[in-house]
C-alpha cells in the first residue's frame, strides 16, 4: 500500500532520444549493481521518473549512502508512494515534517496535479496541506520564498507522491556510458584523482601499474590495488594489470644517459599501456600529469614521450594545482593511503637531474640502445591481471 521511494534526479538534461534511453539503463544497471546485497530493493522508471523503492524504512540510509557514489545523479529525495487519497496525503506530509522538525522552521507545500481527475485542485491542496501541518506543529512558519523544507506532493493516477528537499548527488554521467579507458595507476597523489575524474564522465575503468619488485616492494604494489580499490566506490569493478618494469629499468639504467632515464622509461610505459588498452579494446589512456608539476611533465617532455603513440592520452588533472588535486583526493578517500611512504619505480630511479626539456632524437638514439622489442614482448608476457570488485579479489594471469 505505502512504499518508501528515493526519487532520482539525473544529470546531463541536454540528453535526448536514444542517449538518454542508454544514460537512464546505465544509471538503473549500476544502482541495481550497487544495491544487490541489500535485499527487497527495486529501481525502476515509471511516469518518466526513475525510483529506488523498497519495503524496509532502514534501508533508507544504506541506499542513501550507496547513492552518493553514484555518477549520473544529480539529486535525489527520499519519498513516500502512497494512494491518492487526501487523508493519506495530510497524514504522509506530517510524517516527512515530523522526521525534520526541528531543523526545519519553515516551509511550503508544492503540489502538483499531474492526473487532472483528482478532484482537488494544487493550490487548494497546498492550502489544506499547510493547515493541517500548522494544526499539528504551530511553532512552524509558512514561507514560500525560502522555505527550509519544500513538501512537493505529485498526484500521479492511482498512486501519489509526498516527498522533501533534495540530497545532494555527485553528478557525472553513469559509469559504462562512455567506453572503455586505461588508467595509468602509479601510487602517488594525482593518478587516483585522474581516474576518479574519468570515472565522472561514464567512463568504464582499467589499471595498469609498472612495479619494480625487488626495488619497489610488495607493500608499494598492494599499496595501489587499494588504491584501485578506494576507485570502484565509484568504479564498481576496476582490472588492474600489473607489469614487471624491472628489467626495463635496469637496463636504462645501465645503458642510457641518466638525464633520460625518465624520458626513456615514460615512453616505454606508453608503449605497453598502448598495448594493453589494444588487447582490452579501451579507447584511451588516462594520466594523472599536471602541466609543470615534474621534469617530465613539461610540454616539450609531453611531446617527446607522446610521440610513441596515437592513442588520445587524457589528463584530467592536467589545469589543476596540486591544492585542488589533494583536496579530491581526500574527498574520494585516497589520500591517506597515496601518502604512505612506499616508494614507487619512479623515485627509486629518480636521476639527479632529469631532463625539462627532452630532446626526441636524443630519446630515440638513447632508446636504441636497449633491445626494445623484447624487453616489451616480455614485461607484457609477464603481466598480472587483478581483478578488483567492490567486494572480493581473485588473482588470474593471462596471455
Ligand atoms: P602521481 O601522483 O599520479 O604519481 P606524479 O605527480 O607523481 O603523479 P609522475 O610520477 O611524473 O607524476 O607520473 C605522471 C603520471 O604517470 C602518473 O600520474 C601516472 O599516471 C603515470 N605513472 C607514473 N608512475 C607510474 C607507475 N609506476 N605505474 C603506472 N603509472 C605510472
Ligand atoms: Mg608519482
Amino acid at each position: 500500500m505505502r512504499k518508501n521511494c528515493l526519487l532520482l534526479r539525473i544529470g546531463e538534461l541536454a540528453l535526448k532520444g536514444k542517449n538518454k534511453r542508454d544514460f537512464e539503463h546505465q544509471l538503473m544497471d549500476n544502482i541495481k549493481n550497487k544495491c544487490k546485497n541489500m535485499t527487497g530493493i527495486s529501481v525502476l522508471k515509471t511516469e518518466g521518473r526513475i525510483f529506488v523503492e523498497f519495503d524496509d524504512q532502514d534501508l533508507l540510509d544504506p541506499v542513501i549512502e550507496e547513492l552518493k557514489t553514484v555518477f549520473g545523479l544529480v539529486g535525489f529525495a527520499p519519498a513516500l508512494r502512497i494512494p491518492s487519497d487526501v487523508e493519506m496525503l495530510e497524514e504522509t506530509a506530517l510524517e516527512l515534517v515530523r522526521q525534520q522538525v526541528p531543523e526545519v522552521k519553515t516551509f511550503k507545500v508544492a503540489s502538483k496535479r499531474v492526473d487532472k481527475r483528482f478532484p482537488v485542485r494544487s493550490q487548494e491542496l497546498n492550502h489544506r496541506l499547510g493547515g493541517y501541518l500548522l494544526q499539528h506543529y504551530p511553532g512552524l512558519k509558512v514561507d514560500v520564498h525560502q522555505p527550509d523544507l519544500i513538501v512537493h506532493v505529485e498526484i500521479r493516477g492511482k498512486h501519489s507522491y509526498v516527498y522533501g528537499n533534495d540530497i545532494p548527488g555527485i553528478g557525472g554521467l553513469p559509469v559504462g556510458s562512455s567506453g572503455r579507458v586505461l588508467l595509468l595507476l602509479s601510487g602517488g597523489i594525482d593518478s587516483p584523482v585522474a581516474g576518479y575524474l574519468a570515472l565522472k564522465r561514464g567512463v568504464e575503468l582499467q589499471a595498469i601499474h609498472f612495479h619494480s619488485y625487488p626495488y619497489t616492494s610488495e607493500r608499494a604494489k598492494q599499496k595501489v590495488l587499494d588504491l584501485a580499490k578506494q576507485l570502484t566506490t565509484y568504479g564498481n569493478h576496476i582490472r588492474i594489470h600489473v607489469v614487471p618494469f624491472t628489467e626495463i629499468q635496469t637496463e636504462i639504467n645501465k645503458h642510457c644517459f641518466e638525464s633520460y632515464s625518465i624520458t626513456v622509461m615514460r615512453r616505454i610505459m606508453l608503449r605497453i599501456a598502448e598495448r594493453i588498452a589494444q588487447s582490452q579494446n579501451a579507447l584511451a589512456l588516462v594520466t594523472g600529469e599536471s602541466l609543470g608539476q615534474v621534469a617530465s611533465q613539461t610540454l616539450e617532455s609531453m611531446n617527446t614521450i607522446n610521440e610513441v603513440t596515437h592513442m588520445p592520452i587524457l589528463r584530467p588533472v592536467i589545469g589543476m594545482d596540486k591544492h585542488d588535486i589533494m583536496e579530491i583526493s581526500r574527498r574520494i578517500g585516497t589520500y591517506e593511503t597515496s601518502i604512505l611512504p612506499y616508494e614507487d619505480c619512479c623515485t627509486v630511479f629518480l636521476p639527479k637531474a632529469p631532463k625539462t626539456k627532452p630532446d626526441l632524437h636524443v630519446a630515440k638514439k638513447q632508446e636504441a640502445k636497449l633491445d626494445l622489442e623484447r624487453l616489451i614482448d616480455e614485461a607484457v608476457i609477464g603481466t598480472e591481471v587483478i581483478e578488483i570488485s567492490n567486494e572480493k579479489e581473485r588473482e588470474f594471469s593471462y596471455f
